[in-house]
């Protein structure tokens, strides 16, 4: 069996992401330990790497429990206050996962969190609560400017890499970038195709990084139509892409 990403939904809308092979499993954000226990005892895998991307406890609130039944390294984030820590990481440091035959780069995208990182490898891209589908996290620890670039640090990776997200808020998001950019075709194509998705109860993710920047106005700060729905909500203009940004990611809290 060659490897696969399995979606472990945990509590409403979290995805722990669940690299696997027949045997082996290693699980990116596990907020819940629960669910990733019925998971490893129905599959019969055994766990051998844990990833975490940043301290919230909906994405990394079940690996001490995890450990108890299974004493396998922790990764993440050095700099972020998570007890559980076993292999403090930053970027450039790579992870590597001998058992699933795996290594991922480690980027830093700090913002949403202070030291928030995320696991590049294999066209795949673990950005915890960054880089949404059709959105971004909210700026938590972090400045506008910082979220900025590690958006921009995402979006320049090849267009093919396969973004897998923290959670389920792409059809929530999608109607936010519609108000910013009614008239972006893709947009509208992205919105039938997920909508069918999720009634016929699947995951939206994984995205893509060229449909990210094709349709997320995040990553579309110097869209002429994003920065004209900018300056209206500023109703002033912004100076630059960082300030576009910093208006939509506002007029996002409140929409
Ligand atoms: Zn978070």
């Amino acid at each position: 069996m060659t490897l696969e990403v399995a979606p472990v939904r945990a509590f409403k809308d979290n995805y722990i992401w669940t690299l696997r092979d027949a045997r082996h499993a290693a699980v990116v954000d596990p907020g819940d330990a629960q669910p990733v226990l019925d998971y490893l005892a129905r599959e019969r895998l055994e766990l051998v790497a844990i990833l975490a991307t940043h301290h919230h406890p909906d994405h990394v609130g079940g690996v001490a429990e995890l450990l108890q039944r299974h004493p396998v390294p922790v990764y993440g984030p050095r700099g972020e206050p998570i007890a559980t820590l076993t292999r403090a990481v930053g970027g450039g440091d790579r992870v590597e996962i001998p058992q699933l035959a795996l290594a991922f780069d480690v980027l830093d995208i700090p913002g949403h969190t202070r030291a928030h990182v995320a696991y590049y490898g294999a066209n795949m891209l673990f950005c915890g609560d960054t880089l949404f589908a059709c959105g971004c996290g909210r700026v938590f620890e972090g400045t506008p400017e910082q979220m900025y670039a590690s958006l921009a640090k995402l979006a320049a990776l090849p267009d093919e890499t396969l973004v897998y997200c923290g959670h389920e808020y792409t059809l929530a998001n999608i109607g936010f970038a519609k108000a910013v950019e009614p008239g972006n075709v893709a947009l509208l194509e992205r919105e039938r195709a997920d909508a069918k998705l999720r009634e016929a109860g699947r995951p939206t993710l994984p995205s893509t990084i060229g449909r990210e920047k094709a349709t997320n106005p995040f990553l579309r700060c110097l869209q002429p139509a994003v920065v004209e729905s900018a300056n209206k909500y500023l109703g002033a203009r912004a100076a630059g892409p960082v300030q576009v940004f910093a208006a939509i990611r506002e007029w996002k809290n409140r929409f």
